[in-house]
């Protein structure tokens, strides 16, 4: 059983803070959404997660099982088992997915050692077969000249390839069309298990009715503002944000009485 803890986080890009003192605690085998308004900083949140070099932190902490992860560079806290899904993928013309893979995994492995042929072939067509991806797509340059359904699928194989503790996964912006939701939602649904915890950044309340989250929370204003179960996600749907940001704001005054 892993933990990731989040500890009152404050995240800041050129001197401007985003993230305002946001936590929250993800364990092996739970998916939780996040929600929010354009602009609130829930990218930010992932990318400073992951230790993407343009967010500062600025205050707070990021737990993996206790212990922080803040001083680690991005490469090594992939290594311990967190899996960032890029909203804009990269395009490698001329490197196969295959291949693309294979360096993935065999840059976790320690000096000296090696990924053999076999044993890398094996594992990626049983998860290939799992997420019932063709072989022929593995032959292809990693993300050249991909739609976005193929992207998500690369990025779904590269998931169950590395087998994180914990995935991020931030759909806010991506644009998803019915095609890349499908693979998105089926990919998660097999990869779910005791093994694996999700951190779903989304603010498409459909995605929730494919991957039904555990918890879900509203980030607004760089904190999490509001936290329930996949309910909230509908009454989301249904009501939008406003009235959580009308729940949050003080009680407006009474009208003032003008007496004669
Ligand atoms: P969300 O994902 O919730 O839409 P973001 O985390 O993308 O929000 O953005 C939060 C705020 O931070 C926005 O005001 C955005 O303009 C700003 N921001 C995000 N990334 C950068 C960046 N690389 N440089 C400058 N400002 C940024
Ligand atoms: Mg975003």
């Amino acid at each position: 059983m892993s933990s990731l803890e989040i500890r009152d986080l404050h995240v800041a890009i050129h001197d401007k803070e985003i993230v305002k003192g946001l936590s929250l605690t993800i364990r092996s085998g739970e998916v939780h959404a996040i929600m929010g308004p354009n602009g609130t900083g829930k990218s930010t949140l992932s990318k400073a997660i992951a230790g993407h070099p343009d967010y500062t932190i600025t205050q707070g902490d990021v737990l993996l099982d206790g212990k922080s992860i803040l001083e680690q560079e991005p490469d090594e806290r992939a290594r311990a088992g967190i899996f960032l899904a890029f909203q804009y993928p990269s395009e490698i013309p001329g490197v196969s997915i295959a291949n693309f893979l294979r360096a993935a995994l065999q840059a976790r492995l320690a000096e000296g050692e090696e990924l053999d042929a076999t044993t890398y072939y094996k594992r990626l067509y049983q998860k290939m077969d799992m997420l019932k991806i063709d072989r022929k797509f593995t032959s292809r340059s990693v993300n050249d000249g991909f739609s976005g359904g193929e992207k998500k699928r690369c990025e779904i194989l590269q998931m169950a390839m590395l087998e994180p503790k914990f995935a991020l996964m931030d759909e806010t912006d991506s644009g998803l069309d019915i095609d890349a939701l499908r693979i998105v939602s089926e990919g998660v649904n097999a990869l779910r298990g005791p093994g694996l915890g999700v951190l779903m950044i989304t603010h498409y309340q459909r995605l929730l009715n494919y991957i039904v989250p555990d918890y879900v929370h509203v980030m607004y204003d760089g904190r999490i503002v509001k936290s329930g179960d996949k309910t909230l996600a509908l009454e989301l749907e249904r009501r939008g944000y406003d009235w959580v940001k009308q729940e949050l704001a003080p009680a407006a005054p009474a009208p003032a009485t003008v007496h004669a």
